[in-house]
């Protein structure tokens, strides 16, 4: 009988069930896209029972396809948009309020206010993050407070908490595990990532009850087990998605780092045992805890990448595809001098200005659609290059080359603006899904088939190494007109 491991993996834009084999290849993937709510300007929002339901009827789908039964899944692994919060009543199984996504900025001013009280330094302290609305903190106490239902159902304990992990275990389990993992939960803003416990102090700071919160334990680990498909299934691995990526691209060692081109764009690099602050504004973050060893990363976070590109489509028509857009940034015209801060969810790291907004600079007369496809992937591969300069700076190591993945990756004129602009070597890993490749694997040291992270490390395969085909003086000089562009925009707003 033929046996596969099953990752969820469920992402800001769609879920998806990838399905590997025992040699961690992939077997089969389905997918389907979801409703993005925008119900006020800098709102974002989910439907969790869309996302649940969605989830359960695509694990049907493959299931049903390959004409496989519950007996063919060794186990499962979930990974997940990260940050994003549910709350929901335990009798009834019902969301209390929309999901509210990690890009929803509706807290700003609630953020601003602590700033001002001096609470992010006791944050960033205790969790490694900044104050800021992108983590699930102030999602939850905006729920309770906004919500009338919200605090009949904590005074009758019926109130639960989770981000999309917990929310999907809770469903798969019917109730039974109410469950994140650490590297999940150093993503809400209430966890102390060194003690391993949720923040007494800080959750006093937000008023947010402990009771609704759930257990947290080590990435590969038996989460409970789901009889939804015919015979039990265990769930034995879960990471939020930068973080299963991290271990997809098999980045184990101290200073090794990996970026991925998704909906947003994430920098992660491996700083080892130790929990260090950063100086520069990158977020400390835990990368994972596996067979009782646990590593930290330096982070930095830029909330809009792939999503500028379904800006350009479904708002400006520019394409049909995302794809087009490797053929047409070719054609653009080299000597225009186009610059597109794309913050149209405010900036992340490191400047972390929620209020900022998408800002063009330098549209002519000649300006065409080829100009800003090539400006707003240029305009990534800039900001990539200011956080491997945070890092850099924060570790005092050299980065030399970035693993790269996500769905942006399959676009060979961005890895090339990368390569030039950052200098740095770009490789790119045979599976580039290596978000769920890392929750296929987590799920895999559960059931015994894997032992430890050096069998992970020998599976990692490159596909593609991309070098910079410019001078570094002018890389140099576009980086110096980029950052006093970024910098004007980031003090405008
Ligand atoms: P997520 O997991 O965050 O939903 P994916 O890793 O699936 O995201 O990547 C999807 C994003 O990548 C979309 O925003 C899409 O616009 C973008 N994308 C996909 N293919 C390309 C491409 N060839 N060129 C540029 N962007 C792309």
């Amino acid at each position: 009988m033929n046996k596969y491991f099953l990752v969820i993996d469920q992402g800001t834009t769609s879920s998806r069930i990838v399905l590997y084999n025992k040699k961690f290849e992939i077997f089969d993937i389905v997918q389907k896209e979801f409703k993005q709510y925008f119900p006020n300007e800098g709102w974002v929002e989910h439907n969790a029972i869309e996302i649940w339901n969605d989830v359960r009827g695509l694990i049907f789908k493959i299931l049903k396809k390959n004409k496989l039964v519950s007996r063919n899944i060794i186990s499962i692994g979930i990974t997940n948009q990260r940050e994003t919060t549910v709350l929901w009543n335990k009798k009834t199984g019902k969301p209390i309020y929309r999901a509210i996504v990690w890009q929803d900025r509706r807290t700003a001013n609630l953020c601003e206010k602590l700033k001002r009280k001096g609470a992010d330094k006791i944050i960033q302290k205790i969790t490694g993050l900044e104050l800021d609305p992108y983590f699930s903190a102030t999602k939850v106490k905006w729920i309770i407070d906004n919500i009338k239902d919200a605090k009949k159902y904590l005074k009758n304990d019926n109130l639960l908490f989770g981000t999309i992990d917990s929310w999907l275990l809770w469903n798969l389990t019917e109730g039974r595990s109410h469950i994140t993992d650490i590297s999940n939960a150093s993503r809400t803003m209430i966890f102390d990532s060194q003690k391993e416990k949720w923040s007494e102090k800080i959750l006093k700071i937000f008023n947010i009850p402990k009771k609704i919160l759930p257990t947290v334990v080590e990435n590969a680990y038996n989460f409970g087990s789901t009889k939804l498909f015919g015979d039990a299934i265990t769930i034995g691995g879960m990471a939020g998605d930068q973080q299963s990526a991290t271990i997809g691209q098999a980045c184990f060692k101290r200073g090794q780092s990996k970026s991925t081109y998704g909906t947003g764009c994430f920098l992660l690099m491996n700083i080892g045992k130790k929990f260090k602050l950063s100086r520069n504004r990158l977020l400390t973050t835990v990368a994972f805890k596996i067979n009782g060893k646990k590593m930290f990363c330096y982070e930095g976070s830029i909330f809009v990448a792939g999503s500028a590109i379904q800006w350009l489509r479904d708002n400006l028509k520019f394409i049909k595809d995302s794809s087009e857009t490797d053929k047409l940034y070719k054609k653009a015209n080299k000597d225009e001098n186009l610059f597109f801060v794309p913050a149209l969810t405010g900036l992340g790291a490191p400047y972390w200005n929620p209020n900022a907004r998408g800002t063009f600079f330098g549209i002519t007369r000649n300006t065409s659609k080829e100009d800003i496809i090539k400006a707003t992937l240029d305009s990534l591969s800039f900001q990539t290059y200011e956080l491997i300069e945070c890092m850099e700076k924060d570790s005092k190591t050299k980065i030399s080359e970035i693993r790269v993945d996500g769905g942006m990756v399959k676009n060979n004129s961005f890895l090339q603006s990368l390569a030039n602009i950052s200098q740095i070597k770009i490789i790119r890993p045979s599976n580039i899904e290596t978000t769920s490749l890392g929750a296929a694997y987590l799920s895999a040291i559960q059931s015994g088939h894997l032992k430890n992270t050096n069998q992970i490390n020998k599976l990692w395969k490159k596909d593609k190494i991309i070098k910079a085909k410019i001078s570094k003086s002018i890389s140099n000089s576009n980086i110096v007109k980029w950052k006093l562009i970024i910098n004007a925009v980031n003090n405008f707003y």
